[in-house]
């Protein structure tokens, strides 16, 4: 395929943690097929650590990004800062027809602060999505980034009734979830080439899996202490696998918690395509993740979410997902969200036609 670099749209993206990486993984494969767009991907170095960053990058072959950051600054502001000045230099010097950010880190706001202040279009992947909690940071981000963009592409009908309540309704775009996109792709990989389970020596569909994140869960030790406890009760019924974020392994190490009780298997964090194995034979999930709440989903495995709240409040109503401190899963039922596994294709062909659009049009 000749690539017509004169011609093709030049779109720069911003990646920095995790779910960004597999997010990237889905959309990237989608314009390295597209001979008009022409991706540049700047890695913030939001998550440094090999088993958070560069394993996704090698066992998924994405591109390596071209533009690769190491952050100074500890603090929100001080590391959205730093974020914020280096993205700017990098969109001055690529001059982009317009930036792609996902989801809700602090990289996705320095990213789309750095686009809609140099009047490049902001494309938000994951807009929409609000757990109307504004103690999360999160949610700052989310809302920020959604009210800066000039291209909004949701995961479900109700983000796209969040943003409509909020008064954004133009250039907004359901087109199901990338990290489904991601997850049919890589299953039938990583049941071909995990060894996961049998590492850890786990029957399959007898063993949950459990993860922590959240600053909210981190943050407080009285908290920890209390969802380490809940996860802790679970493994009595059967073994849980605890891939250990490393927020929240710093934070039980300041709070003197001990996150490998008995029936728990403490792990290092996992690459994408172990994950998908562990998840896909998993008979109970336990997390404070939004992209595992999903997953959970993905794999048809009942989900309980450690936190008060969800920005994935379909899961809950169809009967897949409960609120830790609720006492039943709803009645079961399919989702209707999500798509096809074909939102990465949905994405490109309508930025093929929103992109001639003058760049900055608001879309509230
Ligand atoms: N994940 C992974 N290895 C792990 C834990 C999670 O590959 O040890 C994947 C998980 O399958 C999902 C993504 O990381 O695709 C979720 O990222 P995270 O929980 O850090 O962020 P959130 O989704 O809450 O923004």
């Amino acid at each position: 395929m000749v690539r017509c670099r004169g011609m093709a749209k030049k779109i720069v993206t911003i990646v920095g943690a995790r779910p960004q990486f597999i997010k990237a993984f889905a959309l990237s494969r989608a314009f390295v097929q597209a001979p008009d767009f022409d991706e540049i991907l700047v890695h913030t170095g939001q998550h440094f650590d090999d088993n958070m960053s560069a394993v996704f990058f090698s066992e998924l072959a994405i591109t390596p990004p071209r533009y690769h950051f190491t952050l100074r600054g500890k603090s929100h502001g001080a590391m959205t800062a730093q974020m914020l000045e280096e993205i700017e230099n990098v969109l001055a010097a690529e001059r982009p027809d317009a930036v792609v950010v996902y989801g809700d880190t602090n990289s996705t706001l320095a990213g789309a602060l750095a686009a809609s202040k140099l009047g490049v279009a902001l494309i938000h992947i994951e807009a929409g999505l609000r757990s109307f909690n504004r103690r999360m940071p999160e949610e700052i981000n989310r809302v920020v980034t959604d009210h800066l963009s000039d291209v909004l592409f949701c995961p479900t009908q109700a983000a796209v009734a969040n943003l409509a309540r909020e008064g954004i309704t133009r250039n907004v775009y359901p087109v199901g979830d990338l990290m489904y996109d991601a997850m049919r792709i890589a299953t039938p990989i990583a049941e071909r080439t995990s060894s996961i389970l049998d590492d850890l020596r786990l029957t399959p569909g007898k063993y949950g899996v459990a993860t922590i994140h959240r600053a909210q869960n981190t943050d407080d030790p009285a908290m920890l202490a209390r969802l380490l406890d809940y996860i802790a009760a679970e493994a009595a019924r059967q073994p849980i696998v605890f891939p250990l974020h490393p927020r929240t392994l710093a934070a039980a190490n300041r709070a003197g918690l001990d996150p490998g009780r008995a029936g728990i298997r403490v792990i290092a964090p996992v690459g994408y395509l172990d994950m998908c194995r562990l998840l896909h034979h998993a008979a109970l999930v336990l997390t404070d993740s939004g992209g595992v709440q999903k997953e959970a989903y993905f794999h048809r495995v009942p989900c309980v979410t450690l936190r008060d709240e969800t920005e994935w409040t379909e899961t809950v109503e169809s009967g897949w997902n409960r609120l830790w401190h609720t006492a039943q899963f709803n009645p079961r039922r399919e989702i209707a969200d999500y798509g096809d596994g074909h939102s990465a294709a949905r994405i490109v062909d309508t930025l093929r036609t929103t992109l001639d659009m003058p760049a900055g049009t608001p879309a509230s």
